[in-house]
C-alpha cells in the first residue's frame, strides 16, 4: 500500500468510527484503539502535506485559530416560530392552516425542540464547507473551524445526498457533559458556567478549536433547506437526513392530527427530564413541503410551524425594591428587583412589573415574597404573590408621578397601559435610546459606534440628536475614554458609509413610534421620498396597505414637530438617504395596484418569491388564502387541488405564470 491509499484507508476507518460512537452510539473498537490509528493518521499527513484534506478526520481534535468570525449570509433566512402555550392554541393554528390550505386531512411531523445554539451547516458534494451560526436570521457568523470538531457533525455525507443543501438544527450541550465541565470548573477555582445552552452557544464562539473539541458538544439536525432536494416531506427528510450521516431527533412522531400532536405533548412534558439534553417544548411541523410551500412565511416564522412550549419552572423569592426605566420613546417600565435565586440554571435578580397596571393586579408590595417564573424572553417575570408570607405593614406600591431621569411630569395616555415621559427632547435616556436605535444594525448600522459611546458623546455634550453624528470630527472624538486613535478614524468612517443606506431603512431609523422595519419598507415604497410623506395626511395613510390610523396619527404627529423637521432637513444636508434609489424606482409600478394575488403551486420562469416580490414591487397585494376579495390566483404546476376548487366556486379567474408575466 502506498502513502496516499493508507492515508486515504485510515480517514476512511476513522470516519466510520466516528460515526459509529457518536451518531449510533454504538462503537465497535475501544477508545484506545482509535486514538492509535488516529496518531498515526496525524502522523502521515504531518510529514506529507501533499494529501492535506479540510474534513479529515483528524481536524476533530481542532487546532485552528479563529481570530475574528466572518459575518456571513445565509442563502435561506433562519426564521424563528411563533410559540402556544395551550390546546387551544394549537387547535387555532390547526384550522388556520386548513383554511390556507383548503384541506382537512393535513399531517404534521412532531419534534422535540432543543434548548441550544441554532446553526445551519452547508454541504457541497458530500462535504462540509461551512457553519454559520444564526445570528440576526438574516446573518450569522462563520464558525466552521469549531463546528468541525463536534464529532456527531459530519464532515463527508454517505449514500444519495444532493449536490448542495444547507441543513439547519441545534448545537447542544447535554447535561450530563455540562455536570462534569462544570465540576471541573469548581475544582479548578473558577466560576461555574450558568446554563447549557449559554456555553453551548459561548463555545462556538471561542477562538482555539482545541478548546472547543474538549466540550462533549452534540449537533441534532432537522432542517433541509435548497433547491432539487428530491424531499418532499419534514418526515421523509429526518429518514433521508439519517441515512446521510446526521444525527436527526430521535424521538420525531408523524402524527394524523392534534390530537396525536397533544399526547406528543403531555409525554414529553411530563417525560422531559429524562432525556439527556434539555428542552422547553416541543415543535410542530406541518409534513408535507408542497403544503409548506403554501403556507409560507410571516415577516417572523413559518406559518407551517408552531413551537409548543411547556410551562416554565416557576421559584418563589424576595421584592427588595422597584425600580423604574425610561426607554427610547419614554415609556416607563417598572422593574422588580430581587433578592437573588436559582431559576432553570440562571441566578434572576430582577424581573419586568410591565406597568401600573399589572403591580396593582397582582398587587404586588416591597418585601413580598414572590413567584418568579421564566418564559420565552430574557427577563423573568412575576406571575403572583405568596399572601402567607406577606407582612401586616406592607404598603401598597406608589406608583412614580415623575420621570425618574428628568423629573418631569409622567402622562398616560387614554386607553394606553404605559406611562411615559413627555419631555422627549430633553429626557437623557429618550436621546440617547433614539440614537442607538438609529445606529442599530437594522436600522443605519453604523461600524465603530455603540451603545455606550452613544451615550459618553451625548454626556459630553457631542450629540443631542442623531443629525449630529454628522458634523462629528475626529478631534471631537479622540479625547472621549477609552477612545484611541484607530477607533475614532473608524467611527467617523461608519457615520461616512451609513449615508449609502437605503431610504426604506433610515425611515426606520428615524425612530418613529410604530414604524417598524416592515411599515417602513411599506412607506418609502408608497412615497419614494421623504418629502412626498411628510406632506401626506393621516386619511391619505390608512389608504396604503396595513396603514392603520395608529401608526398614520404618529406619523403625522412625527412629522409636525418643528425638531423633527429641522433634523430632516439637515440629513438631507448631509447627504442621508431620504429617496428611493433610481434603480428600485425602475422596478416600482401601480400596475397592480388595488388587486389582490394568491399564488399557488411551483413555477418555471420565476421563483414563488420572486413572484410575490414583482406583485409587491407593482403595488399589488398577496394574500395567503382565496376569498371574495382575490384578485387573481396566479397557478403554477402542482396546484392544490382543493384552492382551485374553492376559487372556481368563487369565480376567481387562474392565471398561468406566463400570463401573469405578460401583465407587466
Ligand atoms: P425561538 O428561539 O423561541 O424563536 O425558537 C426558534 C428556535 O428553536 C429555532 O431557531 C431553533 O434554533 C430552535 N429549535 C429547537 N428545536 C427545534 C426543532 N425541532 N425544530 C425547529 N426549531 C427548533
Ligand atoms: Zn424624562
Amino acid at each position: 500500500m502506498d502513502i496516499a491509499e493508507k492515508i486515504a484507508s485510515l480517514r476512511k476507518e476513522l470516519s466510520q468510527h466516528n460515526y459509529n460512537y457518536y451518531v449510533l452510539d454504538n462503537p465497535e473498537i475501544s477508545d484506545y484503539d482509535f486514538d492509535m490509528k488516529l496518531k498515526e493518521l496525524q502522523k502521515l499527513e504531518a510529514a506529507n502535506p501533499d494529501f492535506f484534506d479540510p474534513n479529515s478526520p483528524t481536524v476533530r481534535v481542532g487546532g485552528m485559530v479563529t481570530k475574528n468570525f466572518e459575518t456571513v449570509v445565509h442563502t435561506h433566512r433562519m426564521y424563528s416560530l411563533d410559540n402556544s402555550y395551550s390546546k387551544e392554541d394549537l387547535e387555532d393554528w390547526e384550522k388556520r392552516i386548513q383554511r390556507i390550505l383548503g384541506d382537512a386531512s393535513v399531517e404534521f411531523t412532531c419534534e422535540l425542540k432543543y434548548d441550544g445554539a441554532s446553526m445551519s451547516l452547508t454541504y457541497e458534494n458530500g462535504q462540509l464547507v461551512r457553519a454559520i451560526t444564526r445570528g440576526d436570521g438574516f446573518q450569522g457568523d462563520d464558525v466552521t473551524n469549531n463546528v468541525k470538531t463536534i464529532r456527531s457533525v459530519p464532515l463527508k455525507l454517505k449514500g444519495n445526498y444532493p449536490p448542495k443543501f444547507d441543513i439547519r438544527g441545534e448545537i447542544v450541550l447535554p447535561l450530563e457533559g455540562f455536570a462534569k465541565m462544570n465540576q471541573e470548573r469548581i475544582e479548578a477555582g473558577e466560576e461555574p458556567y450558568m446554563n447549557p445552552r449559554n456555553t453551548a452557544s459561548g463555545s462556538l464562539k471561542l477562538q482555539d478549536s482545541a478548546e472547543v473539541a474538549k466540550r462533549p458538544l452534540e449537533c441534532l439536525l432537522y432542517n433541509i433547506v435548497g433547491e432539487n432536494l428530491n424531499v418532499s416531506s419534514q418526515f421523509e427528510s429526518l429518514t433521508k437526513a439519517k441515512e446521510w450521516g446526521f444525527k436527526v431527533p430521535e424521538v420525531a412522531k408523524l402524527c394524523k392530527n392534534t390530537d396525536e400532536v397533544l399526547e406528543f405533548v403531555a409525554h414529553w412534558d411530563k417525560h422531559r427530564h429524562e432525556l439527556p439534553y434539555e428542552i422547553d417544548g416541543v415543535v410542530v411541523k406541518v409534513n408535507n413541503f408542497q403544503h409548506q410551500d403554501e403556507l409560507g412565511y410571516t415577516a417572523k416564522a413559518p406559518r407551517w410551524a408552531m413551537a409548543y412550549k411547556f410551562k416554565a419552572e416557576q421559584v418563589s423569592t424576595v421584592l427588595e425594591s422597584i425600580s423604574y426605566q425610561v426607554g427610547r420613546t419614554g415609556a416607563i417600565t417598572p422593574v422588580a428587583n430581587l433578592k437573588p435565586v436559582l431559576l432553570a440554571g440562571t441566578t434572576v435578580k430582577r424581573a419586568s412589573l410591565h406597568n401600573a397596571d399589572q403591580i396593582e393586579k397582582l398587587d404586588v408590595r416591597i418585601n413580598d415574597t414572590v413567584f418568579v417564573e421564566k418564559g420565552g424572553e430574557i427577563i423573568p417575570k412575576i406571575v403572583g404573590i405568596d399572601f402567607t408570607k406577606r407582612s401586616p405593614e406592607a404598603q401598597a406600591v406608589e406608583y412614580i408621578t415623575h420621570c425618574p431621569e428628568c423629573d418631569t411630569p409622567l402622562i398616560r395616555k387614554d386607553g394606553e397601559a404605559q406611562h411615559y415621559c413627555p419631555n422627549t427632547y430633553g429626557c437623557p435616556p429618550q436621546i440617547t435610546g433614539r440614537i442607538q436605535h438609529f445606529i442599530s444594525r437594522k436600522a443605519m448600522d453604523i461600524e465603530g459606534l455603540g451603545g455606550e459611546t452613544v451615550e459618553l458623546l451625548f454626556k459630553e455634550g457631542l450629540i443631542d440628536s442623531y443629525a449630529d453624528l454628522y458634523t462629528l470630527k475626529k478631534e471631537d472624538v479622540i479625547p472621549l475614554e477609552r477612545m484611541a486613535d484607530k477607533s475614532a478614524e473608524n467611527l467617523i468612517n461608519g457615520v461616512e458609509k451609513s449615508k449609502e443606506i437605503p431610504f426604506e431603512r433610515v425611515l426606520f431609523a428615524l425612530g418613529i413610534r410604530f414604524v417598524g422595519e416592515t411599515v417602513a419598507k411599506k412607506l418609502a415604497k408608497e412615497y419614494k421620498n421623504i418629502d412626498a410623506l411628510m406632506s401626506a395626511s393621516a386619511e391619505e395613510l390608512v389608504q396604503v396597505d396595513e396603514i392603520g390610523i395608529r401608526i398614520a396619527e404618529s406619523v403625522v404627529e412625527f412629522f409636525q414637530n418643528e425638531k423633527n423637521i429641522a433634523i430632516i432637513e439637515r440629513l438631507k444636508q448631509y447627504g442621508v438617504q431620504l429617496e428611493i434609489a433610481a434603480e428600485q424606482l425602475e422596478n416600482l409600478t401601480d400596475k397592480f395596484k388595488g388587486l389582490t394575488f394568491v399564488v399557488s403551486g411551483v413555477f418555471e420562469r420565476v421563483s414563488r418569491n420572486e413572484l410575490k416580490k414583482l406583485i409587491e414591487d407593482n403595488n399589488g397585494k398577496v394574500a395567503s388564502s382565496i376569498s371574495s376579495k382575490t384578485t387573481y390566483v396566479v397557478a403554477g404546476d402542482k396546484m392544490g387541488p382543493s384552492k382551485k376548487e374553492k376559487a372556481e366556486k368563487l369565480g376567481i379567474p387562474l392565471i398561468s405564470e406566463d400570463e401573469f408575466l405578460a401583465m407587466l
